[in-house]
């Protein structure tokens, strides 16, 4: 036998089909502590229900509750799925029809059918509209539940399931509920290399026109600082991305990276290869892309108001979340989290840190010297592999 036939892993250059990303990596979720974690729950019941301050679609403050289910997941993640994502951590694929009406029920009952809550979402680690990982019953059973008890529903979806057909049917059931999509970023290239999201951002732009047809609301989640990516890109790349989306989007959702165990980015974090963002990325981030939210330089509830952009740094201060040097960043991730309510800029106002010199300088420095991975101090990996791969 040849060399090459003895080699599992394809070469470039071998005449045959190269292996996928998924190939190389999704093994965690086949691991024994992943298949472990997937079995240990039971069914029946929802991974978390919880209730958060929120504002409604007219801007009243509201109570809302989150309903995250435990489901079979995503089917972009069942053949390949995004760098970052970790919920296959939460699925089963074993879940039936009956145990998702059974945990929808136990999320009712806990919350006396959300009698103090105006408005639900529904997250399923996936699209709720998507057929091969919901079935149809219980999608129709959350649509009507909503409609009927008079509550702002928030489902996820990615975008190939946004059909005239399928929105048309939903419709006919709840005429009046949000679609929030992940699309992270509104740059092909970004789509295809660093985030895999497997649609474009032309089907982007197909689904919210189909949204906006059935006069659906949009909330839009973008992805800050995906992998291979360094601090300065992220930055200028992610304001980019803002003003591409503000004007279809009621809503925007930045997503400031969070290692989650067993995907890519988390590999690439345990090499010292990648450094969750820095919370002045954040700020910063904000500072610039309030202009294109509030032309006049308004803040949430004026007239100017072109969107509303929400940041929120899940496990900020935190190693594995955004997070800058340890003493400010408690103070600083509460700054970005009024800003989310309020959309005022004065919530930064005399907010400093010796640590943001070390922040301008790292960004300045990758301004001048492009480095996909960056030079901050925490992605600079392993000094052997620098040595090794000239
Ligand atoms: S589309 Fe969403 S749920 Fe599916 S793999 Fe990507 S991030 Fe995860
Ligand atoms: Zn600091």
């Amino acid at each position: 036998m040849p060399m090459a036939d003895a080699n599992p892993l394809p070469l470039l250059g071998q005449g045959k089909k190269g292996l996928r990303i998924h190939d190389l990596v999704k093994a965690p979720a086949n691991t024994p502590w992943a298949k472990a974690k997937q079995q240990s729950w039971d069914a029946s019941e929802p991974a978390t229900v919880y209730t958060t301050p929120e504002v409604l679609a007219d801007g009243t403050p509201c109570s809302a509750v989150t309903v995250i289910l435990r489901t079979k997941g995503c089917h972009w993640w069942w053949s390949s799925g995004c760098t970052f994502c970790g919920y296959f951590n939460d699925t089963r694929d074993d879940v039936t029809n009956d145990d998702l009406h059974a945990q929808w029920a136990a999320a009712k009952a806990k919350f006396d059918d959300f009698k103090d809550q105006a408005m639900v979402k529904v997250y399923t680690s996936g699209s709720l509209l998507e057929d091969r990982e919901i079935p149809v019953a219980f999608q129709e059973t959350v649509l009507r539940d909503c409609a009927e008890l008079g509550k702002e529903l928030i489902v996820e979806s990615r975008c190939e399931q946004l059909t005239e057909e399928k929105l048309s049917w939903a419709t006919s059931i709840n005429n009046t509920f949000t679609v929030a999509i992940g699309l992270e970023a509104y740059d092909d290239e970004v789509l295809r290399f660093h985030v895999n999201k497997g649609f474009s951002t032309s089907s982007w732009d197909r689904a919210v026109a189909n949204l906006q047809k059935f006069n659906l609301r949009i909330k839009t989640y973008l992805m800050f600082k995906p992998p291979f990516m360094n601090e300065a890109d992220a930055l200028d790349h992610c304001v980019k991305w803002i003003g591409a989306v503000a004007e279809q989007s009621d809503e925007i959702s930045v997503n400031p990276m969070n290692i989650q165990r067993g995907t890519v980015i988390d590999r690439l974090h345990r090499h010292n290869e990648y450094r969750p963002p820095w919370l002045w990325s954040l700020v910063d981030m904000i500072r610039r892309a309030h202009p294109l939210i509030h032309p006049k330089g308004g803040v949430n509830g004026d007239d100017d108001q072109v969107s509303r952009l929400i940041v929120h740094p899940t496990a900020g201060g935190k190693i594995r979340g955004s997070h800058n040097c340890g003493s400010c960043d408690a103070e600083v991730v509460a700054a970005i989290e009024r800003y989310a309510v309020s959309g005022s800029l004065l919530e930064f106002e005399g907010l400093t840190c010796d640590c943001e010199t070390v922040w301008q300088n790292e960004v300045m420095l990758e301004r001048q010297l492009p480095v996909p991975l960056g030079l901050s101090k925490p992605r600079r990996g392993s000094v052997v592999n620098r040595l090794r791969s000239p």
